[in-house]
Order: C-alpha cells, then sequence, then structure tokens
C-alpha cells in the first residue's frame, strides 16, 4: 500500500493506520501461516486462547492494551461485541445496585444518549435514581464545560459517569472531575489511545473500537475489580463483566477479527512510541485545523471555547452556511471525505484519531486556507 491518497475524516469507523490494513489483508486470506483466514479462526482453538508456545491473539491484544495504558492488576480489561451504546447499559447494570443511584454529567449529545439508557432501569423500577448533572455552558455564544463544585456529587451515587470528549459537539475534558470517593466512570469511545490518563482515577473506562482502535461492533470495558460483583435482576451472562472477565471475555463466540485487530493498532501504537506519542500527534492534527479556523478572519467559525476544544473532533460552521455543500463536495475532489457535521447538528465536522496521519491534517488545512480565499 503506498502513500493515501484519500483521507476520510469520519467519526467512526474512522481511518486506520496502512500498516494495520495490509496486515489485517494478509490475514484475511492466510492467519499467519495456518491457511486459514482470521476470519476462520475458532475462539476455542490456540491460535485464539494462547498455550504454552504460541502467543494467542485474545491474550495479546489484552496485554498489549494492559501495557499501553499502564493497567494495574486489580482491574479487569474485558472485550464484549456490541457497540459503547450497549455499555451504556451494561454499566448500569453492573455497577448499580437495586435500588441505587447513578449520576450524570451531562457534556452534550453523547453524555445523554448514556443517560437517556440508564434511564430506562429507574422507569423498569431496578434503580432509585438516574440523576442528570450540568456540565455544560456557554459564554458568548460558546459552549464550555462547568465544574461540577464537590456538593452536587452524591455521596451515595455507584458512580458518576462522564463523556470525556463529546464526538459531536467537539468539547474534551482537559482534567478529569473529581469525585472524591465515588468511581468516576467514563465513555472515552472518540478519545481512548489519543490521552494520557490514569486508570487509578477511574472505576471504569469502556471505549468502542471504530474510533481508535478498529472495527466497529467491539468495545473494551476496563474496569476495578472490587467493583465487579452483583448485577441487576434480568442481567444475562453475556452482559455480566464477572462473568466475562472470568472467562477471558469468551462466553460466547467473541469477535475474533476485531479482537485480532484490536491487537494490530495496539501494535501500531506502540510502534510510533505509546499513548504519549498519540497524545502529541493529536495536538499536532487538531493544532493545524484550529489554526485554520482562528486565521481565517471568521470565514470559518468554531462553536467551542478553545480551553475545551477536542482534539479528536472539530466541529466548525462557515460563516457563509450557503457555502457548505460547495465546501463538501471541494474537499472530496481533493480526497478528503466524511467532512460533513452530524446529522442532529449540522455544520462540518473533522474527526482525526489514532489512524489519521498527520498529512492528512496538513492537506484539510491547506484545503481550508484555499477555500476560504477563493469564496471569501
Ligand atoms: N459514545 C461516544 C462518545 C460516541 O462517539 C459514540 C459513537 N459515535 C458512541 C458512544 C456510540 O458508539 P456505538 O455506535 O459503538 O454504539
Amino acid at each position: 500500500m503506498g502513500d493515501r491518497a484519500v483521507f476520510t475524516f469520519s467519526p467512526g469507523p474512522a481511518i486506520m493506520p496502512n500498516s494495520v490494513l495490509e496486515q489485517l489483508a494478509e490475514s484475511i486470506i492466510d492467519y499467519n501461516g495456518t491457511g486459514i483466514s482470521i476470519a476462520e479462526v475458532s475462539h476455542r482453538s490456540r491460535e485464539y486462547t494462547g498455550s504454552d508456545s504460541t502467543r494467542g491473539i485474545f491474550p495479546h491484544t489484552r496485554t498489549a492494551f494492559k501495557e499501553l495504558l499502564n493497567v494495574p492488576d486489580n482491574y479487569e480489561i474485558i472485550f464484549i461485541g456490541g457497540g459503547a451504546s450497549s455499555e451504556f447499559g451494561n454499566i448500569v447494570r453492573n455497577l448499580v445496585p437495586k435500588g441505587g443511584l447513578a449520576q450524570y454529567i451531562n457534556t452534550g449529545n453523547w453524555s445523554q444518549q448514556a443517560y437517556s439508557t440508564a434511564k430506562v432501569f429507574e422507569d423498569g423500577g431496578l434503580v432509585q435514581r438516574i440523576e442528570s448533572i450540568g456540565g455544560i455552558e456557554e459564554i458568548d455564544d460558546l459552549k464550555t464545560l462547568r465544574q461540577i463544585p464537590p456538593g452536587e456529587i452524591n455521596p451515595d451515587a455507584a458512580f458518576v459517569h462522564i463523556t470525556p470528549n463529546e464526538t459531536i459537539g467537539g468539547i474534551q475534558y482537559q482534567t478529569f472531575p473529581n469525585t472524591g470517593k465515588v468511581p468516576l466512570v467514563a465513555d472515552m469511545s472518540s478519545e481512548i489511545f489519543t490521552r494520557e490518563f490514569g486508570i487509578n482515577d477511574f472505576g471504569a473506562v469502556y471505549a468502542c473500537a471504530q474510533k481508535n482502535f478498529g472495527l466497529p461492533n467491539l468495545s473494551v470495558v476496563i474496569i476495578r475489580k472490587d467493583l465487579l460483583g452483583d448485577v441487576l435482576p434480568g442481567t444475562i451472562p453475556v452482559e455480566d463483566y464477572k462473568t466475562l472477565a472470568e472467562k477471558d471475555s469468551a462466553i460466547n463466540t467473541p469477535p475474533v477479527v476485531e479482537i485480532y485487530t484490536a491487537g494490530l493498532i495496539a501494535g501500531y501504537i506502540k510502534e510510533q512510541g505509546g499513548v504519549e506519542e498519540m497524545a502529541r500527534q493529536a495536538d499536532e492534527r487538531s493544532g493545524l485545523v484550529y489554526r485554520a479556523i482562528d486565521k481565517s478572519n471568521g470565514f470559518y467559525i468554531s462553536p467551542v471555547q478553545p480551553g475545551v476544544r477536542s482534539k479528536l473532533n472539530i466541529p466548525f460552521l462557515l460563516k457563509d452556511k450557503s457555502l457548505e455543500d460547495t465546501f463538501k463536495q471541494e474537499a472530496k475532489n481533493e480526497g478528503l471525505l466524511e467532512l460533513g457535521g452530524h446529522r442532529s447538528v449540522g455544520g462540518l465536522r473533522a474527526s482525526m484519531y489514532v489512524g489519521m496521519q498527520i498529512k492528512g491534517a496538513e492537506m484539510l488545512a491547506h484545503f481550508m486556507q484555499y477555500f476560504a480565499v477563493k469564496h471569501g
């Protein structure tokens, strides 16, 4: 695979590193000289589970995640079929006791989705309350994050949930809220591996794969062991984190190709220099695009306050809204795809995760400058 001529700025499924695509393509035909495709590898085979003499796909991926994210032994790493949306429910099933309470800091679309999914359990009479705490406000028409005062955290809550990077709104916590003794649970779908963080600050972290570690319909859950145990009535084994952890995430047939691909991406991240380097790349990429916005004399507008702008998802507007379709078409002609904003908010958006080369961000920034001169 030569240099890329086409870059997709889709929020997920997102662009993947070339080297990963090459390895995946090879393994689809013949996995590691076995004569069978990775799509044909059994989750009960030695190729997958490993043995004394072979490093299996599953332990390989799990160990790579553990190393990259510095996960200590008192946390479990679970891989689970389904998107982050499934974890919106599983987090409640596994962490909120019957009649208990959970608090959600609302910072935009995805934290709201997590909150409204959790509400289902309240309506079913299983939990006492699912509470939303507003974490977002507007200053000068620009969105920013509100510091949650300690008094708003209920000490009886099973957890406080945050979405540290809002994929649609393009707003990102630079430092996480302090919830004292109440475990913090984070949906890191759009930022895992792109920022350094201490897992010890969290009771649990979860993320879907299709943005920063591969293919859709796989999620990772990293959870403190002492939080595992009782589940809400009606929870079935494939939703039960403790059972999943005990069975190496293979109660039923796990998504082998997706878990294999996650391991390839983890290898790519390691080769690049780890999460620290990924964070540096996210800084560089987003810096290029934000500069193109800020130096455009108002041709492009960012709806987010500078201190809380996302390094992964950059929503922006054109002062002359009627040029939006032309922008997308001309960008596409240059090989820059999927720059439309989310269907719920419109406008434009560039999403750049682990797999986006700096070159892609440079091409987008140049195109934005050129387009502003041409149409400004
Ligand atoms: N959380 C966040 C922050 C997301 O960006 C998304 C998807 N864009 C989801 C959850 C939902 O993920 P999935 O489609 O895998 O359920």
